[in-house]
């Protein structure tokens, strides 16, 4: 790599920050279905996520969507070290868009009071940028405007505020060292083949000492000395050596390396392990999310007691509590099959439910001749959506009662 592409680095780091601090501060606002990309509703406890709208019972699939994300972090830490550190971690970010912090320190009293007024506006807004998650910005705002914000909301709005104030303003970097568990996890997951940070072993030599690379790390690492915990892959050291050393017209002494002096190996047998399960738990959020039906059926019981009724054939009675978790209204068709063709329903027409909504139907079911066996058989009852050619299927006991 030259030196005019090193210099790059930083610069793409900057531009993929700008991406995702426009995202982060932007996704709130992107509406889907008349709902927020992603955001999670408290009062009706449903995640929003790109138009899908997910409920309290089908949080298994953020789950395994869950599991599927920690793997991935684990693969990715395992090949490419703490890159998620250096280029997409929020608080590098945001640290990294208030460098004027560390510039006013130097500057005097005023200067730094200035500072600190600016890192309070930013930490108000990236507080609220986080409300926004859980509270609409589109009923932020009026409520604002209103004051009708809510003091649980202003709580939070005020507690995240001095968190993100203090951390903005006295740790910033050492949050890094010091606090986030994620850097103290590193160190397992680390093997000899990940990519690191280093100076050039082989190059070593060519080194003026000038400390350049020391001056520019916002942690305060000597990368000369060899690896750090601390480091957090941001490549400062490495654009400022290729800066100090082009004036030599040389390449810089600082590079990327898979393991020490670049003697690793992408394809090892960890990653194929951590890989496999990457896939495995991709291919279930997948499966899962895809067989999403939007139709909850819970099958309850009805307080009419199993029966035989004037014409001989048993009764029973149940309850069907269903709920639409779609954006748009569904026809159900009722359907009760299983242990022979002579069972009837009492649901002859179609459930109608709107968009979101939830309701309770009884269901009488009959079977047209006396069963010979008694004690309770396997029903299953069906609600079929024609339209989108879904099937939700519940299975239920029918009770042949004992005066049979
Ligand atoms: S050693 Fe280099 S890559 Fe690591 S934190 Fe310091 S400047 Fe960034
Ligand atoms: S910037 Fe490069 S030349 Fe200067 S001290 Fe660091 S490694 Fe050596």
């Amino acid at each position: 790599m030259g030196n005019q592409e090193k210099m790059k680095i930083r610069t793409w780091r900057r531009m993929t920050e700008i991406f995702q601090a426009i995202l982060i501060l932007g996704l709130p606002f992107l509406r889907i279905n008349g709902e927020s990309a992603l955001r999670f509703d408290i009062p009706t406890l449903r995640l929003h996520f790109f138009g899908a709208s997910l409920w309290m019972q089908e949080f298994f699939i953020v789950l395994v969507a869950g599991i599927f994300l920690t793997l991935l972090i684990v693969l990715v830490t395992l090949l490419f070290g703490r890159v998620w550190c250096g280029w997409l971690c929020p608080q590098t970010v945001l640290v990294d868009f208030t460098p004027f912090m560390d510039r006013a320190a130097r500057k005097g009293f005023v200067y730094k009071g200035a500072s600190y007024l600016m890192t309070f506006a930013v930490s108000v807004l990236i507080a609220a940028s986080l409300i926004w998650y859980f509270v609409s910005p589109y009923e932020f705002f009026p409520g604002l405007l209103r004051g009708s914000l809510g003091q649980v909301t202003w709580g939070f709005w005020l507690v995240l505020t001095g968190i993100l104030f203090l951390n903005f303003a006295f740790l910033r970097h050492r949050f890094c060292a010091t606090i986030c568990p994620y850097a103290k996890l590193q160190s397992v997951l680390f093997d000899k083949s990940t990519l690191i940070i280093e100076l050039d072993p082989a190059r070593a030599n060519e080194c003026i000492n000038c400390s350049g690379c020391v001056r520019a790390c916002p942690t305060g690492i000597d990368i000369r000395k060899g690896a750090d915990a601390a480091c957090i892959n941001c490549a400062e050291c490495l654009d400022a050596c290729s800066r100090v050393m082009s004036k030599l017209n040389k390449n810089g002494l600082i590079h990327y390396a898979f393991g020490v002096g670049g003697g690793g190996s992408i394809l090892r047998q960890n990653v194929f392990v951590v890989g496999g399960f990457v896939l495995l738990f991709l291919a279930a959020t997948l499966f899962f999310s895809m067989g999403r039906t939007g139709i909850d059926l819970t099958v309850l019981p009805h307080n009419l007691e199993p029966r035989i009724v004037r014409d001989g054939r048993i009764l029973n009675a149940y309850v069907l509590s269903v709920k639409n978790m779609t954006h748009k209204p569904v026809t159900l068709y009722v359907t009760v099959e299983r242990f022979d063709a002579t069972v009837s329903q009492s649901l002859n027409e179609p459930i109608r439910l709107g968009p979101e909504m939830a309701d309770k139907f009884p269901l009488f079911v009959k079977t047209q001749n006396p069963l010979k066996l008694k004690g309770s058989r396997k029903i299953a009852i069906t609600l079929q959506d024609r339209e989108r050619n879904i099937t939700v299927t519940e299975d239920t006991n029918f009770v042949v009662p004992d005066e049979l």
